[in-house]
């Protein structure tokens, strides 16, 4: 019998987590995006995979397991394709300079600690030996030991290869422009023509809101941009380090200070005054030159009540949505492509999805 066909939209890092999971399943995948790759949002991310304080709500046990699944991932990619995504358990900490910051940075380990999540307090002689580049301005920290980075560039670059290596195949130039079921399977119409296949996996991010009103569905998924900075002194720096909502990076020979969160809708340039933003911070925090190499822009997908969207649609239930990750794309990524090949292959979600349902 032939493979079942599946056509994903989208070649992000959730796209290309559900061609790869798919295709290793023995599904033939074609996956379809405008372009450029690899995409722009994703390669703008930080990839930090940060701890997560508790909860047993769904999302809570969907960021446990995405969190989880990620050194695996990394491991079992190097086999497969020789690229080393730069998946590091870096711990991360997040620093207090002032007398209030250092109350604040009390009731997050508190509040941590509370809900079972690995953090320490720590201060003076041992921040120092923790973390050797922090300026004398940082008085304090609270330490997860559970913070990891994947580059997020290599893992689509991997992904992608892994998926090719099994059979999937990337189209370019290919923006779905508009679907349908038709009996037990779709149509799909992009710029270069019409394509069909068994299932549709809809992981077009930023632009998920935009394609589902056109084709008179409700899936409020909206653009937030993020700008982040590249600075010189990746080596001197060993954890990820948190600020005043921003994150410093050690990302091989460079440092990534991010993120901005910005509605301006499909806009992605970049700004002056979030570069101004981010020395000054660096200048803050580090007792390091703030060498500026380039900063980068993306499209995070916002999701209208804080949840992604993972799910067949109610009345077109061949066609699959993975989209509205926000700002854990790269971290639920993988995880979700997992999630949906198992589904799109059983017929049966993995586990109670309810909560994600697409239209809701
Ligand atoms: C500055 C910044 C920092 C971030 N930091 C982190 C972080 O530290 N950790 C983390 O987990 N996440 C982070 N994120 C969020 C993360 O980058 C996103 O959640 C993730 O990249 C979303 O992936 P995606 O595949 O859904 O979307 P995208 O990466 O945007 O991919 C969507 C793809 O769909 C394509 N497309 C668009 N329209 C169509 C169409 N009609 N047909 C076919 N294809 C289409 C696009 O060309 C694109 O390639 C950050 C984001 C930004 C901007």
């Amino acid at each position: 019998m032939a493979a079942p066909q599946v056509l994903v939209a989208g070649a992000g890092v959730v796209g290309l987590s559900t061609a790869y999971y798919l295709s290793g399943r023995g599904f033939s995948v074609q996956i379809l995006d405008p372009g450029p790759f690899p995409s722009p949002t994703t390669c703008a991310s930080l990839g930090v995979l940060t701890h997560f304080n508790g909860g047993d709500d769904p999302y809570s046990q969907l960021y446990r397991q995405g969190h989880a699944l990620h050194a695996e991932l990394a491991a079992r990619l190097r086999d497969q394709t020789g690229i080393d995504v730069g998946w590091r358990p870096l711990g991360g900490v997040d620093l207090a300079c002032s007398e209030t910051e250092i109350a604040e940075a009390r009731q997050l380990l508190a509040f941590n600690l509370e809900r079972g999540c690995p953090a320490e307090w720590v201060e003076g002689e041992d921040l120092r030996q923790l973390e050797r580049s922090l300026s004398a301005r940082v008085l304090a920290g609270v330490y997860f030991p559970t913070d990891q980075r994947v580059d997020p560039e290599l893992l689509s670059r991997a992904l992608l290869q892994a998926a090719q290596e099994q059979g999937a195949r990337l189209s370019l130039g290919e923006g779905v422009e508009e679907f349908a079921q038709q009996g037990q399977g779709v149509r799909v119409r992009t710029r270069a023509g019409e394509h069909r296949a068994d299932f549709l996996v809809l992981a077009i991010g930023a632009w998920t809101g935009e394609l589902a009103q056109h084709q008179g569905l409700s899936l409020p998924v909206r653009p937030v941009r993020g700008q982040h900075c590249r600075f010189t002194g990746g080596t001197e720096l060993r954890h990820v380090l948190r600020h005043q909502g921003i994150h410093l990076v050690p990302a091989g020979e460079e440092i990534l200070a991010g993120a901005t969160v910005e509605e301006t809708g499909f806009d992605t340039q970049t700004t002056p005054q979030a570069a101004e933003h981010f020395i000054h911070l660096f200048s803050q925090v580090l007792d390091l030159p703030a060498r500026l190499l380039g900063q980068r822009a993306g499209l995070r997908p916002k999701p209208k009540g804080g949840r992604p969207h993972l799910g067949p649609l109610q009345a077109q239930p061949r066609v699959f949505v993975a989209a509205g990750h926000y700002k854990n794309g790269v971290l639920l990524g993988p995880l979700t492509g997992q999630l949906l090949a198992d589904w799109i292959a059983t017929g049966r979600p993995p586990f109670d999805l309810q909560r994600f349902a697409p239209e809701r």
